[in-house]
């Protein structure tokens, strides 16, 4: 009888006669399915909902800071579940519109009903770029962070709502995010992962080695392989950044803090929800708690015998794939004189 979801002329996304299928064929998706809309199974959600430094953080954000939602129009963009969208009623919200393109919306719409919020929040399937909002919003909340930040990533459509639907003075949650990197020691992971191919069951793999060095690990790193300091390598300001800006070339420099051997560069992400009246702030830093973004390994084809002191420097490009869009192509060239080496390579990676 009910429309689960509010579906909007201009999205041609939203295929309407989803609306006479019963809920017996809903849940029979096929794993093509869901390999084509990912998002749609819940296991992706419950990993993002169950990282308690993520979901906390926009908890906090949100409910420490009920003086900026009560009475306001909030938007959240991508909102899975609905979990960032109940926060908002919870803190006060007049009005939530939660937008997503995915059949995760259908559980969302669901979700806000069974938790009598659906006076408050309003549910919209379809690709956000496409969606017609009944007015503007005072505050946007979304969750747009992938691997390495920017794998994936959400972040051109929250900015492009951003321009179209943000009131002036509106805010962004979270609103600042940073990128990092450091060098660390890894020989038996390294060994394990790409040594591997040079000798297969005593035949020569070597071609997938070449391959792997390619691909960057999304992997947890232990707070105590980093061996040098870390370097800032990207900063973020949600508020005035471009889609342009997430194609970059920056520099870096970092310096050993022991005598080790250094097998692979890393970088993880930081993010500040600065409007709260005390920023929230949450890293995916090695040697602070699991995130489900880990961190990311890039490792070098040489090993470095770095001391103390000793500087790493050099730059890294960071451009979407020009055949794939969603994958990332990082090129990181970098020059080390130590003690007993002179070092200057440069690598290409694809983050796929
Ligand atoms: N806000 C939720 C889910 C975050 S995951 C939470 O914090 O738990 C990101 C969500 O954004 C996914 O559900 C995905 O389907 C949705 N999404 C990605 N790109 C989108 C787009 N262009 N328009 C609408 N939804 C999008």
């Amino acid at each position: 009888m009910e429309k689960t979801v509010e579906s909007t002329k201009d999205n041609n996304e939203v295929n309407n006669s989803q609306d006479d299928t019963t809920a017996e064929e809903k849940k029979e998706m096929t794993s093509s399915d869901y390999y084509w809309n990912s998002y749609a199974h819940f296991a992706i959600h419950e990993e993002m909902l169950k990282d308690s430094v993520r979901t906390l953080s926009y908890r906090k954000a949100i409910l420490e800071n009920t003086h900026l939602f009560t009475g306001k129009v909030v938007l959240d963009v991508g909102c899975g579940t609905g979990i960032l969208s109940m926060f908002a009623a919870q803190a006060g919200a007049a009005k939530v519109f939660a937008v997503d393109s995915s059949d995760i919306i259908d559980q969302a719409q669901q979700i806000i009903k069974d938790n009598k919020l659906d006076g408050v929040i309003t549910c919209f399937k379809g690709m956000m770029e496409k969606i017609e909002l009944p007015e503007k919003v005072d505050i946007i909340i979304s969750e747009w962070m992938g691997y390495f930040l920017l794998y994936e990533t959400m972040l051109p459509t929250v900015l492009d709502a951003r321009d179209k639907w943000m009131k002036e003075g509106g805010m962004l949650f979270p609103d600042k995010a940073n990128i990092y990197v450091a060098a660390i020691e890894d020989a038996d992971y390294k060994n394990d992962k790409i040594d591997y191919w040079n000798n297969v069951y005593g035949f020569n793999f070597s071609c997938i080695k070449e391959i792997a060095y390619k691909e960057p690990l999304v992997d947890t790193v232990e707070g105590n392989a980093v061996a040098t300091t870390p370097c800032k390598i990207l900063s973020l300001d949600l508020n005035t950044i471009t889609k342009e800006d997430l194609t970059f070339t920056t520099k870096f420099e970092i310096f050993g803090q022991r005598n080790d051997y250094v097998h692979a560069l890393i970088a993880w992400f930081d993010i500040t929800f600065s409007t709260c009246h005390k920023p929230v702030y949450f890293t995916t830093s090695p040697s602070s708690k699991y995130t489900h973004w880990k961190q990311t390994v890039f490792y070098l084809q040489d090993t470095l015998s770095i001391c103390v002191g000793d500087r790493i420097h050099g730059s890294l490009s960071c451009k979407p794939n020009g055949n794939n869009p969603r994958d990332l192509d990082i090129s990181i060239s970098y020059a080390f004189k130590g003690k007993y080496q002179d070092i200057e390579k440069e690598h290409h990676y694809v983050l796929r």
